[in-house]
């Protein structure tokens, strides 16, 4: 298949979820998650759900990289620009996060602060190079897949000579959050979120290969599939899963071949390498701290680390009451089960993170109508109404 139409293929679907319903052991339960919000997505936005039998049920991960950001992390960008008058450059799905006391980069900015929505880290450097008299701060987040991007910019602005240009690190790592889930309470121990296999990330895993995953699909005796955007790609990952589950096999295999290799991209590794180490403990929002899960920007280019230009410090700070992100971010809870949803909590007034980027599990149950399956409420839009 070359054209992405081929991977939403009605008649493939029903055949791959056929092929899912007979080989599906009706004896037992089959919870396998997502880690990537990309798959999130897809799942919600093509009813993927929907054509699994019922002893497969999806668990929706931590996987989008807006989402796990702590609130802390928000609180300190938003005085960059304040305190020391930076103008910081951000994502525009970040702008409307809330921070502490219900404020957010979009009400900094309405209250005068020098915060731009950009499109890429490249946008930040053109606009130091443009403003040589202002600190000029990029609130960098994500995953494997901006990270070089970043070591890019970085080493670019070094070349150049940029003395006005800095980086607010926030990337996290994947594996390691896989790892610390397992190694949760309620994984472990309170039994709380039953996980039977992975469905690995796509475009993280274009960067770092499936080689990374080894190590806890052995440790954990958890299958991982590496899996594509597209429903198709989701489908078949899943039914490899159920294969594995049922011969008891616990490795890592790879969908997604068409992008993935086992080594993964070994020249963005190099400048990751170049520019970035491992941080020891890094705050994820819904799963605390978690060791060797981020990275910080080497010595040698602290003059762009703008943790250390501005001597930004850590603020600890509690979700709001009653949103429930961080249990949906360990796969602990559904949008659903949270009382904020769809009553003071929607897209145009997120309350908690999940809500607000696209590829956050509440907003995506919001989108695409979910919650009323869940509720048992008719009237469930098409999957093409709710395309619309
Ligand atoms: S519905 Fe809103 S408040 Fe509730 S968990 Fe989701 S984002 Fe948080």
């Amino acid at each position: 298949m070359k054209y992405v139409d081929e991977f939403r293929n009605g008649a493939l679907a029903r055949r791959l979820a056929a092929a899912i319903v007979r080989e599906a052991d009706k004896s037992r339960m089959y919870h396998i998650m997502e880690f990537c919000g990309g798959h999130t997505h897809a799942i919600f936005r093509y009813g993927v759900q929907d054509l699994m039998p019922g002893n497969v049920r999806f668990v929706h991960g931590p996987g989008c990289p807006v989402c796990v950001l702590p609130i802390g992390r928000i609180d300190n960008a938003i005085e960059l620009a304040e305190r020391h008058s930076a103008t910081v450059c951000s994502y525009g799905d970040m702008m409307r996060v809330p921070a502490s006391e219900r404020r957010s980069l979009l009400k900094a900015k309405a209250a005068g602060a020098d915060i731009r929505m950009v499109y890429s880290i490249t946008d930040a450097l053109k606009i130091a190079r443009e403003h040589s008299d202002r600190e000029v701060v990029f609130f960098a987040i994500g995953f494997e897949t901006t990270t070089p991007p970043t070591a890019v910019a970085i080493l670019q602005a070094k070349a150049e000579g940029l003395r006005n240009f800095s980086v607010f690190c926030n990337h996290v790592l994947t594996p390691a959050a896989i790892q610390h889930i397992l190694q949760s309470p309620e994984v472990r121990a309170l039994g709380t979120v039953a996980i039977d296999g992975f469905l690995g990330p796509s475009h993280v895993s274009s960067v770092i290969g499936s080689r990374p995953y080894e190590y806890f699909a052995e440790e954990f005796q958890r299958p991982v599939v590496i899996a594509g955007f597209e429903p198709l790609d989701v489908m078949q990952a899943t039914l490899m899963l159920i294969r594995q589950l049922n011969e008891g096999r616990h490795e890592v295999e790879n969908e997604y071949v068409r992008v993935v290799t086992h080594e993964g991209n070994l020249k963005a590794q190099a400048l990751v390498a170049e520019v970035f180490e491992l941080r020891p403990s890094f705050e994820w929002r819904g799963l605390g701290d978690v060791p060797y899960s981020a990275l910080r920007i080497k010595d040698a280019f602290s003059e762009f680390d703008a943790e250390k230009r501005f001597q930004v410090t850590t603020r600890r700070v509690r979700d709001a009451k009653s949103c429930e992100c961080p249990s949906i971010l360990r796969g602990a809870k559904k949008p659903t089960d949270c009382k904020l949803f769809g009553t003071v909590c929607t897209p145009e007034s997120p309350i908690g993170s999940c809500m607000v980027s696209s590829e956050g599990a509440c907003a995506a149950y919001w989108s695409y109508g979910r919650f009323r399956q869940d509720a048992g409420v008719s009237g469930v839009r098409t999957h093409k109404e709710a395309a619309e």
